[in-house]
């Protein structure tokens, strides 16, 4: 007997099926005497679509007035979800993020959680009612409504988790939990029993969407174990938890993400502070930078290249257009067609080799890379993006079935 919370993704609740099938999930959690609370996302593709809607009447709608379409999604989930649970005979409360008490910061699309005011979950609870809410979703101080970006629903999750004392969270979802590389094109990637905080934090940071990188990152603040499965069948999932290594492996995931763009200054003048005007003016402007790479420069002139998401890219581009009396390069080039593909172990630290052995599988699959950045626990490098399917297979097959 405990308090368990539940997550559902937008596959587990796509249709009227799948929305009974979570129905009679949770009802028999429920049933064995537990309390439970459930975060549920929008149905399938519903968020991909009203974002299509949104475009087609203004494509530079401001983030508020989309943090309002989309968050109905959720909502039409929560109310869809009680009313099958209704069916089956059960006391059950559908809850909107703020009816939840969920209080965010303002940063409209990407919001952060700053509290959760947990009393009305806890009052429907000791009414014996199943308690489902709407995830990606919370209020912010001026009580407009906010989202906490794509895939934010697996952190609605562990923050109810984390505020209501769980036993356990549970993320559901169309895989069976998390695997070497992305199930969906490696088809050698398998599921791992379990997984540090500090790995899949950087897993899901790096593209792994299967979590939410700020759900792994509260997990991992307030210790909230967290499991993921599949809610299509009863195989054991994987943990989440502060492990050592138990499986002796050096990577335990390979992952790609296709949200960067490249932008390369060419022939800016090789003296000292050239890098930090640069990227102080980036900096000051909320643009993160992510890999970088400078050329040795011959005393005269020399490059400068760096990645940035997509959707900065036509910021930065602006920026350093209206800067360039400044940085003085002689072209400003940028592409899109790059993709980050990247291995992650905390093993890998004290091993030499590792990067070596991630540039033969390239090499051998004949991807030539653009940039490399490594740090303790993970080696990305930039490749074309045609490449990249290839690329994380071949460094997957090299790691895993060695
Ligand atoms: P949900 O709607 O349930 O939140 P998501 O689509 O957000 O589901 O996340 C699940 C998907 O994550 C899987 O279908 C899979 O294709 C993808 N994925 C990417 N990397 C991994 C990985 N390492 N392990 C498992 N799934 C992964
Ligand atoms: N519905 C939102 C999205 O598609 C949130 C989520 O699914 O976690 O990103
Ligand atoms: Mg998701």
């Amino acid at each position: 007997m405990g308090l368990i919370v539940q997550k559902y993704g937008g596959t587990s609740v796509k249709d009227a099926e799948r929305v009974m099938n979570v129905a009679r999930r949770i009802t028999n959690v429920y049933k064995a005497g537990n309390d439970v609370v459930v975060a549920v996302s929008a149905q399938g593709d519903t968020t991909d679509d009203l974002i299509a809607k949104a475009n087609e009447i203004n494509e530079k709608a401001s983030k508020r007035e989309m943090d309002m379409l989309l968050s109905s999604g959720e909502q039409i989930s929560i109310a869809l979800l009680a009313m099958a649970v209704e069916k089956l005979g059960f006391p059950v409360v559908s809850l909107t993020g703020w009816q939840a008490g969920f209080k965010t910061d303002s940063h409209y699309g990407t919001a952060r959680i700053k509290t959760i005011d947990t009393e009305r979950i806890k009052t429907e609870l000791d009414r014996r009612r199943i308690v489902i809410v709407a995830g990606f979703q919370g209020l912010n101080k001026y009580d407009d409504i906010t989202t906490l970006g794509r895939g934010g629903s697996d952190t609605s999750a562990v923050a109810l988790a984390a505020a209501l004392n769980a036993d356990v969270c549970e993320i559901y979802t169309d895989v069976d939990g998390v695997f070497t590389a992305d199930p969906r094109f490696v088809k050698n990637a398998y599921k791992l029993d379990d997984i540090s905080y500090d790995e899949m934090l950087e897993l899901a940071s790096l593209g792994a969407n299967v979590l939410h990188n700020r759900s792994v990152e509260m997990a991992k603040k307030y210790n909230v174990k967290l499991c993921v499965r599949s809610s299509l069948n009863d195989n054991e999932g994987t943990y989440v938890k502060e492990v050592e290594q138990v499986e002796k492996m050096l990577v335990r995931g390979v992952t790609r993400d296709n949200d960067c763009a490249r932008v390369a200054l060419c022939g800016v003048e090789d003296t000292p502070g050239k890098a930090f005007q640069v990227f102080q003016m980036l900096a000051k402007n909320g643009i993160s930078v992510d890999l970088i790479i400078q050329s040795i420069g011959n005393g005269i002139k020399k490059d400068i290249a760096f990645t940035v998401t997509e959707g900065d890219l036509d910021t930065v581009l602006k920026l350093l257009e209206d800067h360039n009396s400044m940085i003085k390069a002689d072209e400003i080039k940028w592409t899109k067609d790059v993709s980050k593909v990247s291995i992650v172990g905390a093993g890998m630290v004290n091993n030499s080799g590792v990067a070596a052995k991630m540039f033969e599988a390239l090499s051998d699959a004949h991807i030539n890379i653009n940039m490399i950045a490594t740090s303790e626990i993970k080696i990305s490098v930039l490749v074309d993006r045609n490449d990249a399917e290839r690329a994380v297979n071949a460094i997957h097959d090299k790691f895993m079935l060695d």
